[in-house]
């Protein structure tokens, strides 16, 4: 690249090079953080609408950042996407989630535990393989882990995904649609997908008791799912009037602040010991 002098140039390249560093060593902060165990999950309960019983479990991925404190994934996801990193960040979160689920069941809590992929895993024609493998490490049935998967995601590279999902499907893991309604759907791959459930935005779902647009298409997606033979999670429900409204339009389970937030795994132990669900 040419060099030029001038002030304004200078202070741009040099404000560049500590975002660049800056950025190099948030990546190597990442990759060890994922070898140390510096991450860590919580769990959010996942409630049956029909019945009131807890039915599974979300885990949620943070990083417990030396310095920073606690970070939300918004905040680290999308660089290990970019640093090449996430494949090595969903394997850690799938065997930690395994292991604490292995622990649930001996408590009792005969759960299933959902796992959110990032659209790169819809890339890696080796995941189903891995996870296989995962699954036998640990001891667990197939079909007590739950793979949450965006529309975007899929969209993204369309016959890798379906190659994927449709290798999931056959070793018997159970494939959610995750934040239903903010993409660009294809009801006409929502069909073709081999999915099981579809999981409402919490977008649509924060002002349901009271927004009548909202209502309209929340019910619209609980009958079309049906019609399709999927369940229906809502995210985001956070008063007891979204719970009753879901209820009246049938949704088949929930997931919010108003029953639990994610908790880390003692915790919901005791959550799990205590909690009228
Ligand atoms: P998501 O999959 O849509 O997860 C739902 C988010 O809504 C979570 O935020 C959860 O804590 C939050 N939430 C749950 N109940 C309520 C509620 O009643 N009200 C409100 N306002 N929010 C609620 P979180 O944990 O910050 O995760 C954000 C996103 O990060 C997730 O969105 C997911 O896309 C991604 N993510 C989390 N863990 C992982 C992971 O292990 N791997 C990948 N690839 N992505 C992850
Ligand atoms: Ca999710
Ligand atoms: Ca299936
Ligand atoms: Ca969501």
């Amino acid at each position: 690249a040419a060099k030029r002098s001038g002030r304004g140039w200078a202070l741009y390249s040099t404000e560049q090079d500590r975002l660049g560093r800056a950025d190099l060593s948030f990546r190597s902060e990442l990759r060890e953080a994922i070898r140390n165990d510096e991450l860590v999950l919580h769990y959010q309960p996942k409630i049956d609408l029909h019945t009131r019983r807890v039915v599974g479990l979300e885990a949620l991925v943070r990083w417990d950042h030396p310095v920073k404190g606690f970070l939300s994934p918004d905040r680290f996801i999308l660089l290990a996407e970019q640093a090449g990193l996430i494949g090595a960040l969903t394997e850690w979160v799938l065997e930690r989630a395994l292991r604490d689920l292995v622990r649930l069941h001996h408590d009792g809590h005969l759960l299933h535990a959902a796992v959110n992929l990032s659209a790169r895993s819809l890339h890696d024609l080796g995941l189903p393989a891995s996870i296989e493998t995962l699954l036998a490490r640990a001891g667990m049935a197939p079909d007590h882990l739950m793979l949450e998967i965006t529309e975007s995601a899929v969209m993204a590279n369309p016959s890798d995904s379906l190659a994927i999902l449709t290798e999931l499907d056959r070793m018997g893991v159970r494939l959610a649609i995750d934040d239903f309604g903010t993409g660009y759907s294809s009801l006409a791959y929502l069909k073709r997908l081999p999915v099981d459930e579809v999981k409402i935005d919490k977008s649509f779902v924060l002002d349901l008791a009271t927004n009548e647009s909202d209502a309209v298409i929340v019910r619209s997606t609980i009958d079309l799912a049906h019609n399709l033979g999927l369940s229906v999670t809502a995210e985001g429900v956070e008063t007891q009037d979204i719970w009753d409204t879901l209820t009246i339009l049938g949704c088949d389970c929930a997931q919010g602040y108003h029953m639990a937030r994610p908790m880390g795994l003692n915790a919901l132990r005791q959550w799990l010991r205590t909690s009228p669900w």
